[in-house]
Formats: structure tokens, C-alpha cells, sequence
């Protein structure tokens, strides 16, 4: 009756729809669903991080407005752990914001940068924020195909030029949701090159540097700065996804530009948060790596059943997820309606983050080891 703006029509369209009654059909029908579906850790937030915002609740001074870019501790903590974890050396007063959750600062990026009809290119499969945002700014995304040929890294080379001219923002993901695959340094060297050369805001998105296994994942801030916008987040690294806090680092000038669009849209992160970040960050590692250890248990029992049925999925170094490859004679979305009408188990279809998705599904490894046995005993029943 309004008359929704068109930007919110461009969007793209709700797929799940169908899979959502299915879901909610086998739950009428008592069906004991295994649900591998959402990216939320199942792990409870380490107890010293829940103290420290007892204590902080609780102090006056937190109850007030905080400041547009975060405490100054607050910026000082992301610091001092990308010192400790990347060796990363960051200027907490001009090159680390606070966010309301990482995926608050892509959000609003493309409002900083993206006139009507400017490029950003995202990739495909990915976070489906990232065209998302670049559509609420009235962007245009481009989508870069990530191929298992090429370790789902995207081509550079077969960006055209008049779409690389016409970009404004080039979001990346590595550790990657949904493929778990990894990004090294050459590439990042390349990329940022690709980016500085032609005047692109390079906006890597480190939501899972932290998840990994026998392995280290480079922040890109280790290999280059200018033009540079790095989101990280607490949610995963520290079980907090309920607790809205992620943070950007990088390259000043385009952090100013994204602190700009906040200044008018939000008022920062409730201070008391703020303080039970710092004690995450600064806190002991080995919460990170006991997660570590959990989900690696998980990816191994998963990774092996997996193989057992026949199916082909390749062992992540990083990331709980298991980009599994779908069986011939299946869409990402029969296959996974097939899980869940034959077996109980949901997964997400690769073709939900793009269509070069399509040919897989998705696993977040966010359920017990033991509910992943039982899956794989469910997959051995199945006749794929
Ligand atoms: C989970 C996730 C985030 C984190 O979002 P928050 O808003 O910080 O909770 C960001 N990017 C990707 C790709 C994710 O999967």
C-alpha cells in the first residue's frame, strides 16, 4: 500500500521458503531434526567474558552514550590482540572502529563509497550481506565466481575492465563461508594490488580468522594497509554472536568514511559490551584453541562419515563449515530437501550464497560430536 522503495525490491529473492515449510512439516511430525544448518556457535561465551560484563553493567559511566568509534581500551584491545595473533602493528586511535557486529560495518561500507550505480564486487558463493549492501546504497553488484579449480579464490583477471573501473568496493572472505577455504599471502599481495591500482576500497571480511585448525590465517592487514578495510568480529572467535560487538581495522581514510555513516545512523556499542570484548581480547588463547579442538573433532567425524556414504567434501584447514560437493543427478536444493525428507539432517544449498554455489551444500559443524555420528549413521540408510 506504501509503495517499498525499489531498492528493497532489488533485493534478491527469499529462497528458503519452501525448505522453511518442509522443515517446520517434519518438526509437526516429531521428526528428530539434525539441524547443521546455521552458523551459530552451540558453545557457550567463556565465563570470564560473562563476569567482566556483570561487573561493567553494573558501573554508571557505562550507562550513558558511548562514543561513535569505540573506547579507546576497547580499540586498544583489538590491537593488542592483532599484535599477538597477526603481527599486525595497528594505531588504536586511527586505525580500529567498534561495531555493532561485523556485519553492521558491511552493511554500511557502500554507503560511505557507492554513488547510484557504481560497481561492488562481491563474490559468489558468499555472505549474502555483501550485494546486499552494495543494493541498499543503489550499487550494483558484480559477482566474481569462486571455483574449486581455482582453491575458490576469485580470477582477477577475468574481471572486465569497464566493470573494474566502475567499482568502488571489492569484498572478500577468508576464511570463507561457505567453501572453509583459505587465502595465502600471494594472492593477498595480488589482490591488493588489484585494488590499489585502480582505486578500489578492498573490504576483507576475517569473521573466521580465528576458527582454524593446525594452521594460521593472515590477516591482510599483515601484507598491505592503504585502502584496506578489515572486518573481525567476536562472534565466532569467542562464541558472542549474540552480543553485537566486531570491530573494522585499516586504512584510516576509509574507516573515517564508514565512522562518517555511523555517526548518523547508530550511537556506538553499549559500553559495558565494550569492556566484556576487552576481556575477551585480551584474555587467555586458550578459549580459542579448546574451540579449536572441539570443532576439529567435529570436522574430522563429519569429513569421515562423509566419505564413507560416497560423498566428496574436502577437508577444511579452517572455518566450522564443510562445503560438501552434491552427488550427480541433484541440485543443491533436491539433495538438500533429500537430507532432510530422508534423513532428518538439514544443511544449507550451495545455490542459497549464489549461483556459483550451485553443485554444493553447506555443513556448519554447530552440534555436538556426537549428534555428528548419529547424522552419518542417518546418511548410511540413504541411497544417493
Ligand atoms: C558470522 C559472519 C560474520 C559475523 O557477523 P557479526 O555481525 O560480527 O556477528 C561476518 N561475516 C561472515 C561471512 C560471517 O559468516
Amino acid at each position: 500500500m506504501f509503495g517499498l522503495a525499489e531498492r528493497l525490491q532489488r533485493l534478491p529473492p527469499y529462497l528458503f521458503a519452501e525448505l522453511d515449510a518442509m522443515k517446520r512439516k517434519k518438526l509437526r511430525e516429531g521428526v528428530k531434526l539434525i539441524d547443521f544448518g546455521v552458523g551459530d556457535p552451540d558453545l557457550p561465551t567463556p565465563p570470564h567474558i560473562v563476569e567482566a560484563m556483570k561487573k561493567a553493567v553494573e558501573k554508571v559511566e557505562n550507562q550513558k552514550y558511548p562514543s561513535y568509534e569505540g573506547m579507546l581500551s576497547f580499540r586498544e584491545a583489538v590491537a593488542d590482540f592483532y599484535k599477538r595473533r597477526k603481527g599486525v602493528d595497528l594505531d588504536p586511535e586511527k586505525e580500529v572502529i567498534a561495531l555493532i557486529g561485523s556485519k553492521e560495518g558491511i552493511a554500511h561500507l557502500p554507503l560511505a563509497y557507492v554513488n547510484s550505480g557504481d560497481i561492488v564486487l562481491c563474490p559468489d558463493p558468499g555472505y549474502p550481506v555483501y550485494p546486499s549492501s552494495a543494493i541498499l546504497a543503489d550499487g550494483k553488484p558484480y559477482f566474481m565466481p569462486l571455483k574449486k579449480e581455482n582453491g575458490f579464490l576469485p580470477d582477477l583477471q577475468a574481471i572486465p575492465d569497464d566493470v573494474a573501473r566502475k567499482a568502488k568496493i571489492m569484498f572478500l572472505n577468508y576464511p570463507n563461508n561457505p567453501t572453509a577455504s583459505v587465502a595465502e599471502k600471494d594472492f593477498i599481495k595480488e589482490v591488493i594490488e588489484f585494488c590499489n591500482d585502480r582505486k578500489i576500497v578492498l573490504a576483507h571480511d576475517a569473521a573466521y580468522s580465528e576458527i582454524t585448525f593446525d594452521y594460521r590465517a593472515r590477516s591482510f592487514l599483515e601484507v598491505g594497509i592503504e585502502g584496506v578495510i578489515e572486518f573481525n568480529s567476536l562472534s565466532k572467535t569467542y562464541n558472542m554472536t549474540g552480543w553485537r560487538i566486531g570491530f573494522a581495522a585499516g586504512c584510516p581514510e576509509v574507516l573515517a568514511g564508514l565512522l562518517k555513516v555511523k555517526t548518523n545512523v547508530d550511537s556506538g556499542v553499549f559500553q559495558a559490551v565494550q569492556e566484556a570484548a576487552i576481556a575477551a581480547l585480551t584474555g587467555s588463547d586458550e578459549v580459542i584453541d579448546e574451540n579449536n579442538r572441539i570443532y576439529k573433532e567435529r570436522r574430522d567425524t563429519l569429513i569421515e562419515g562423509l566419505k564413507e556414504v560416497g560423498l566428496n567434501a574436502e577437508k577444511p584447514k579452517a572455518t566450522f563449515y564443510v562445503w560438501c560437493e552434491v552427488p550427480e543427478g541433484y541440485t543443491s536444493m533436491e539433495f538438500t530437501k533429500k537430507l532432510l525428507n530422508d534423513a532428518g539432517i538439514l544443511v544449507t544449498p550451495g545455490i542459497g550464497f549464489g549461483e556459483h554455489g550451485e553443485g554444493f551444500v553447506r555443513f556448519a559443524l554447530t552440534r555436538d560430536v556426537g549428534v555428528i555420528q548419529e547424522a552419518v549413521e542417518r546418511l548410511k540408510g540413504l541411497s544417493l
